[in-house]
């Protein structure tokens, strides 16, 4: 039977070295802060708010909570980004999407300043993960997965890794991450043909193509290492990812489990990210440079 690769311990030792690393920035004069941008009432929204409060409260991250009604107009969203863009205090923001249809998501998404982007949503952290310099953050859930190989010490040198998903959340970012890594990666969508067989090749298989349970035991093969970053729900309530657990188990090394595995992670690393944001602020204010806010401001 394969090991399961769960996310709690994952999770618990990044939060452990966040909440130091968080602690001696505080005694250096420094609270990692992070602005959390809500438009509206959408109850995931809401929740999501409340469990990233109790997470940054545990690793000494100061909240912002910065709340818009459901029919805010694009200038108001947009003065708010401004203020969080501009605020010694903020160093990350996490801005809940999707946004209210009247919004134009491209253009306010890329208005925050990537430097304070620990969600990994604008150009210029995407930017960063294509060319590997530190201008921003890759997206929570890609990351996720990164920590997870790193945890239980899969060396990604020389592997072949087959990435299942091509959008910017996940599949693309996640690919540059593993190359960055020296893994050499295949990504597959719903134009590749002969998917199982491209997946059974993989000697790292990471299934992000949002189809829940879709990939059973004819695409795996064994001495995989397999992640499940699928999130779905069944008829009847069960949690379960793209992957068929029970069945990838019994072929494959190792695998996530869902729930409990890379969805457990992304929230912890979300943290990393603000206190990351803190450190290299405090070192550009120590070497005397301001941030570059390129965006323009008549744009509303
Ligand atoms: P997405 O935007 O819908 O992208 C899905 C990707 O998978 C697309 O590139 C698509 O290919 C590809 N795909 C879909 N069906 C396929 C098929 N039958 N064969 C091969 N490729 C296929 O989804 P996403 O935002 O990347 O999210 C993927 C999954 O991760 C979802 O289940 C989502 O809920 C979950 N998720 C989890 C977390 C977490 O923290 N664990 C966070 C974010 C998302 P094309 O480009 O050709 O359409």
């Amino acid at each position: 039977m394969a090991q399961i690769l769960k996310g709690a311990p994952v999770a618990a030792a990044l939060r452990e070295r966040t909440r130091a690393e968080a602690e001696e920035l505080a005694k250096a004069g420094t609270v990692p802060g992070l602005a959390i941008i809500r438009v509206g009432e959408r109850p995931d929204d809401v929740s999501y708010e409340n469990g990233a409060c109790r997470r940054a409260e545990s690793v000494g991250v100061a909240v912002f909570k910065f709340t818009l009604p459901e029919d805010a107009s694009e200038q108001e969203l947009a003065d708010v980004i401004d203020t969080v863009n501009e605020s010694p205090q903020i160093h990350g923001a996490l801005l809940l999407r999707p946004l209210p249809s009247h919004m134009d998501e491209e253009a306010l998404v890329n208005r925050l300043a990537p430097e304070k982007d620990v969600d990994g949503i604008t150009d210029g952290s995407l930017t960063g993960v294509f060319t590997g310099k530190t201008s921003g953050f890759a997206p929570c859930t890609a990351q996720a997965c990164m920590e997870i190989l790193d945890y239980y010490g899969v060396d990604c040198t020389g592997k072949r890794a087959v990435v299942v998903g091509r959008s910017l959340v996940v599949g693309r970012p996640l690919a540059m991450l593993l190359l960055h890594r020296n893994a050499t990666v295949t990504v597959c969508h719903t134009r590749t043909e002969e998917l199982s067989q491209r997946m059974r090749e993989g000697e790292i298989v990471i299934a992000a193509a949002g189809r829940r349970e879709m990939f059973g035991r004819e695409c795996f093969s064994a001495q995989q290492i397999v992640l499940d970053v699928g999130i779905h729900f069944t008829e009847d309530g069960r949690m379960c990812g793209d992957v068929i657990t029970a069945e990838a188990e019994e072929v494959v090394q190792a695998v996530t489990p869902v729930p409990g595995g890379v969805g457990a992670v992304t929230t912890a690393v979300l943290m990393s990210h603000v206190v990351e944001a803190a450190k290299r602020s405090r070192k550009q204010t120590r070497l005397g440079c301001t941030p570059c806010v390129s965006h323009d401001k008549n744009r509303y």
